[in-house]
């Protein structure tokens, strides 16, 4: 029998109706209480680390959840994590890149309905999770609806749809009746496990709209910001002409030491800052391409670039290795 540590988070998944709504109670015990009689090939202990809507996460529960998984990786099999939908994706991008040379599953899960609620995917999630973590396929995965993504790949694209994530710019596997149909298994690696904590908070997402000002730029760099990923349009890049012209506002916050890196607002196939002048240029000054990472992949690969790298040199490898 396979062990497995489910570590408890909160999110829908775990929610009871409230006067305000629905609030996270359900303690990881009551949660499973919901798979009912079905067979799972594991024992599952059980460990609470929060009971947070996961729009209240802030990046030291991302470490949280590291450690828990660091700590205990010898002695289990792999990881559930229960979470809630909607900062999900950061969580597994997180996950992702704390946890280098990860030898066992993390898998991440959570669902549009509660538990209790009729209806709920709940129960298909929370079975699938376990189903795919007894896989033994190394690597840190979001499993929702059948689907299993790479956690620095997913993204959240529905609020009410069960099929809640994408799998953006890479293959997701299926979990169907004969069992999970992997694209591409990971290799086991070969190198010990590194927790690699310490995360820039002063990293944030400037969403351009036709007419934003430059202005804005020069804002966050003078309250202090060390990285700005700019979501532009298309296949990225930034206003310039005369009438807004991001160009003389990256000079300056490249020369301050402020990484500028240039993702797009379109949710596939990336961005190509050689196709226009909008992005050839401001390349030229500087800026950093986001590449067809997510905004969430680049979110915490930039913090924790920040953190870690010497140089603007190192920051700008770190931000351009594959995911
Ligand atoms: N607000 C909830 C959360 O992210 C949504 C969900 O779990 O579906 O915690």
């Amino acid at each position: 029998m396979k062990r497995i540590l489910m570590l408890a988070t909160g999110g829908t998944i775990a929610c009871e109706p409230s006067e305000d709504g629905l609030v996270p109670r359900l303690s990881g015990g009551a949660m499973l209480a919901f798979l009912g009689e079905t067979s799972l090939p594991c024992e599952i202990e059980v460990r609470e680390l929060m009971n947070l809507d996961s729009s209240n996460l802030q990046p030291d529960d991302w470490e949280t959840m590291a450690r828990a998984v660091a700590e205990s990786c010898e002695d289990y099999d792999g990881f559930v994590i229960t979470h809630g939908t909607d900062t999900l994706a950061y969580t597994a991008a997180a996950l992702h890149q704390m946890l280098k040379n990860l030898a066992k599953p993390v898998i991440i899960t959570g669902a549009q309905l509660p538990l209790a609620a009729p209806g709920s995917d709940g129960p298909r999630n929370l079975r699938d999770a376990f189903f795919v973590a007894c896989e033994g396929v190394p690597g840190v995965y979001v499993v929702f609806h059948g689907a299993v993504i790479d956690g620095g790949r997913a993204k959240k694209m529905h609020t009410e749809s069960f099929a809640a994530y994408a799998s953006v710019n890479a293959p997701l596997a299926r979990i169907t009746a004969r069992g999970v149909r992997w694209k591409e298994r990971r290799p086991v690696p070969v190198e010990p496990l590194e927790l690699v904590t310490g995360l820039e908070r002063m990293v944030c997402v400037l969403k351009l709209v036709p007419g934003t000002s430059p202005r804005l730029l020069d804002m966050l760099v003078d309250a202090g910001y060390r990285g700005v990923i700019i979501e532009g349009f298309g296949a990225g890049g930034v206003p310039n002409d005369g009438r807004g012209s991001f160009l003389p506002s990256i000079r300056r916050a490249v020369e301050k030491g402020v990484t500028i890196v240039c993702a797009s607002q379109c949710v596939f196939d990336g961005v190509d800052l050689s196709r226009y002048p909008i992005g050839v240029l401001a390349a030229r000054l500087g800026a950093i391409s986001g590449g067809d990472k997510t905004v969430e992949t680049l979110t915490v690969r930039l913090m924790q670039a920040l953190r870690h790298c010497g140089s603007a040199e190192e920051v700008r490898e770190a931000m351009e290795r594959p995911v």
